[in-house]
């Protein structure tokens, strides 16, 4: 297998939670603490064995390193201290510029914070969704507002600066009014990062379960107004949407989800974790105890893997630009992009007719990106440029 320019950007997946909110499509699963305490250290095993495997090369420290999940916190102290000795067995990890923990506010303790700031963390999102406890309760969620406000005030207190709180739009239950309080209370606990994400309707979820049964969710006009009602609150307070569901004040952007979304390579490990390596792409089977059966042996985890020609990975990294506030210029991505040179006309056509149904404009630096009206068919958009 090929190997790759050094990927400078990691995320480990950590599968475990302490049960299942309704609406959660992502992999996890509840475990006891000896499945937990196993599974730490296998993330650094799976990256090393693909390094001596020449699968990946690793000539440069990572640049960032996301740990997510699940529930990252679920591993306890002692359960991080050993993934992140695991990963520092297969990579130098002193060159990391941004290291981001997800943590859930109910696994917040200042044992937990300090360890983290030990083990050189900086960068924090919290899974707040929202401020409204019986609409937390009634999704399964198990933290309340008390948790949000306490799990701030421990990492602030253990000397976090970058925190930042994920909140859910078009939550059901929940009213204008409880969506505005929830952004004001985000904003007033001073985070510098916030993503606002649609609610989606994952199968298999108690909530798919519950539509089925004949509840109703908030339709794609309420949603959409929730997040506009979010944009002006939030550009009110200074932070900027530099992503379709991201804002964060100047400066604090997180820097590996803007790497992904500027097409540069990304690692993943662990469980249901999506790799990009040159034109090769794979995820890891969302599978416990394939994973653990695998990597324990030193081989390659179950995976679905493809290898893209290079003109279509060049045409996925760029419509993923569009993605971004700041745009994507055709003939600066095809610099970088070589494969993408011979489709620069094309779509410099194609946005400039998507501009003049006001889609997308062009900033002042040249790149495109998408208006308020393209944000809200952003599929249909990319479509017309694959
Ligand atoms: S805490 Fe996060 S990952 Fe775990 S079930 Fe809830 S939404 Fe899913």
């Amino acid at each position: 297998m090929p190997t790759d320019s050094a990927i400078q950007h990691l995320y480990v997946h950590v599968p475990f939670c302490d049960g299942k909110c309704d609406y959660c499509g992502f992999y996890s699963v509840v475990a006891h603490d000896a499945a937990r305490q196993a599974y730490a250290p296998l993330p650094g095993r799976e990256l090393r064995a693909m390094l001596d495997k020449g699968t990946v090369s690793q000539t440069a420290a990572p640049r960032t390193l996301y740990i997510g999940g699940g529930t990252p916190g679920m591993l306890a102290d002692h359960g991080l201290r050993r993934l992140v000795e695991g990963l520092r067995e297969a990579v130098n990890l002193e060159d990391v510029e941004e290291w981001t923990v997800e943590l859930n506010p109910a696994t917040v303790t200042p044992a937990l914070a300090d360890t983290l700031a030990i083990l050189g963390v900086n960068r924090v999102s919290l899974g707040a969704q929202c401020f409204d406890d019986d609409v937390l309760r009634s999704l399964g969620r198990r933290h309340d507002v008390k948790a949000i406000v306490r799990a701030m005030d421990v990492l602030t207190e253990a000397g976090f600066q970058n925190t930042g709180l994920d909140l859910i739009a078009g939550l059901p239950g929940l009213t204008t009014q409880g969506w505005r309080v929830s952004i004001e209370r985000a904003l007033a606990l001073r985070v510098v990062h916030l993503s606002i994400y649609a609610l989606s309707l994952e199968p298999d979820t108690v909530l798919a379960r519950r539509v089925a049964g004949g509840e109703s969710l908030p339709d794609d006009e309420a949603q959409l107004e929730a997040l506009s009602q979010a944009e002006t609150l939030l550009a009110g307070a200074g932070l900027v949407r530099y992503e379709i569901s991201n804002y964060a004040r100047p400066g604090w952007e997180c820097r590996h989800n803007l790497a992904c979304w500027r097409g540069e390579d990304y690692l993943g490990l662990g469980p249901a974790a999506a790799s990009r390596a040159d034109s090769r792409r794979w995820t890891n089977l969302a599978d416990l105890a394939g994973y653990v059966g695998a990597v324990t042996a030193d081989t390659a985890p179950p995976r679905d893997a493809e290898t893209l020609d290079a003109s279509t990975d060049a045409t996925e990294r760029f419509v993923f630009g569009l993605r971004l506030y700041e745009g994507v210029r055709p003939d600066i991505f095809a610099e970088r992009w070589p494969a993408a040179t011979s489709r620069v006309g094309e779509w410099h056509e194609t946005l400039t007719r998507l501009g003049a149904q006001g889609l997308v404009e062009q900033a002042s630096h040249g790149g495109w990106r998408l208006t308020a009206r393209g944000r809200q068919v952003a599929d249909a958009v990319m479509r017309e440029l694959v």
